[in-house]
């Protein structure tokens, strides 16, 4: 459910008509509503309630220094996976104590970045990054909380490009070689583990291979114990999918997923962390554009809009489907028809989607890309030297730019000319 419906025959956002917002803004844009992220954000609390828990929310889907401090006021903690990211969680007041960081390839520098600011975890995914965050916490005198990210080779069945728990993926330590990595953790000065972290993918339709992962988790949990290590903690990741198709699909609910959790880990007695990052923003944002020109072609109709691949890349990358809709509603009864819906960039991928159908647009008119609000504007790029995207927030009938359109001259100023050129 969000907060992007028809209102006397214009799409609003909350309670604000996206055309007001493009009429002042200009198009293309985002725009998130506040009361879909919070209702997002209370469902997983919510599905944990009862367990010891924390909702971190992964902020690589939407990282808007607004977003961020909307759901920091709400109690989220924040799943980093870079030194940029960790700084706009504090930035945006979000406690060290609230931070766990993730990622395959933490730098030095990022490291000592979060042992000076407060960090919740680190979320380890190698022996080589356990050996340099241990030298690291010894030099500065102090101890580095860590999990171990376990790879439980599981099939997540979703997208090549977002899987990670199968045993071929960079993700993690193999889960047959934990004791040993967990023996080799507990023998290096400056860590302290404190539990174990798993995450097989993104966009995840199906509960079972969480099942699977996280009986493994379990299994794991009582070995280790066993072994001697104190795992108290235990962080499952993100992953849930979100229906992108209108009528078309239905992933799990998050209280679904709650109480599969409760099933497999409610009485194992840690702490449960969990990183979703897609079903807090996806649906709570929308891309819109505006249509430049309806171009008859051989056998078909391009609907060519001033957005483009440089601001929503996920049909280019992942082949991923949006629903679009027309601002102003259609009249009942007005017979759709297909059109190929495409961006200006000079690449034939910057196809949004082929033979969609449509009521008729014209120039002038504008749609909305749902379910864009994750991994949209966070993957913007300025690819043909098109401005950088805009990001808006609604709630209720305000709105505010949270982040505006450069100028061409910033755009441009951002490059340096050395003398000797
Ligand atoms: C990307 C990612 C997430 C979030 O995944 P979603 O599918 O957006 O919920 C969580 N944890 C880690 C480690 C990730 O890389």
């Amino acid at each position: 459910m969000d907060h992007f419906l028809y209102k006397d025959g214009v799409l609003h956002a909350e309670d604000v008509p996206l055309a007001e917002i493009a009429a002042q803004v200009g198009t293309p844009f985002y725009c998130y509503s506040t009361a879909t992220l919070e209702r997002h954000f209370r469902l997983f609390d919510e599905a944990l309630e009862g367990l010891d828990h924390l909702v971190c929310f992964a902020m690589k889907a939407a990282s808007n220094q607004a977003i961020l401090t909307f759901l920091a006021g709400l109690g989220a903690g924040m799943d980093v996976v870079s030194g940029g990211e960790y700084a706009r969680a504090r930035a945006a007041g979000v406690p060290g104590e609230r931070i766990v960081f993730s990622g395959v390839g933490k730098t030095r520098s990022e490291m000592r970045m979060a042992l000076e600011g407060g960090i919740r975890q680190f979320n380890v995914e190698s022996e080589p990054e356990m050996e340099a965050l241990s030298a690291i916490a010894s030099e500065m005198g102090v101890i580095a909380p860590i999990t171990v990210r376990v790879n439980p080779d599981v099939d997540a069945k979703t997208h090549a490009k977002i899987a990670t728990g199968k045993a071929e993926n960079k993700f993690g330590i193999p889960i047959s070689r934990a004791r040993e990595v967990y023996a080799h953790a507990a023998r290096l000065p400056g860590l302290k583990v404190v539990g174990i972290d798993v995450h097989i993918g993104s966009q995840l339709t199906d509960l079972e291979p969480f099942r699977q992962a996280y009986r493994k988790v379990a299994d794991l949990t009582r070995t280790l114990r066993a072994d001697g290590h104190d795992i108290s903690r235990l962080d499952l990741g993100g992953g849930l999918g979100i229906p992108y198709e209108h009528g078309n699909s239905a992933p799990p609910l998050p209280v679904e997923y709650g109480r599969m959790i409760h099933e497999e880990l409610g009485d194992i007695g840690c702490e449960i962390e969990i990183e979703p990052g897609r079903l807090i923003a996806g649906n709570a944002g929308v891309m819109v554009a505006g249509v430049i020109y309806v171009k008859s072609g051989e056998g078909r109709d391009f609907l060519i809009l001033d957005g483009a691949m440089n601001d929503l890349i996920r049909p280019a990358m992942y082949d991923a489907h949006h629903d679009i809709v027309p601002l102003n509603e259609p009249a009942p009864g007005v017979e759709k028809r297909p059109y190929d819906v495409v961006g200006p960039v000079c690449e034939t991928g910057d196809t949004f989607a082929r033979a969609r159908q449509l009521p008729p647009l014209e120039a002038g008119d504008a749609v909305a890309f749902r379910g864009a609000g994750a991994y949209g504007a966070v993957m913007a790029s300025e690819y043909n030297t098109r401005p950088l995207v805009p990001e808006v927030l609604v709630k209720g009938d305000q709105f505010a730019v949270i982040r505006s359109r450069p100028t061409f001259d910033e755009m441009i100023n951002r490059d340096t000319i050395p003398p000797w050129v």
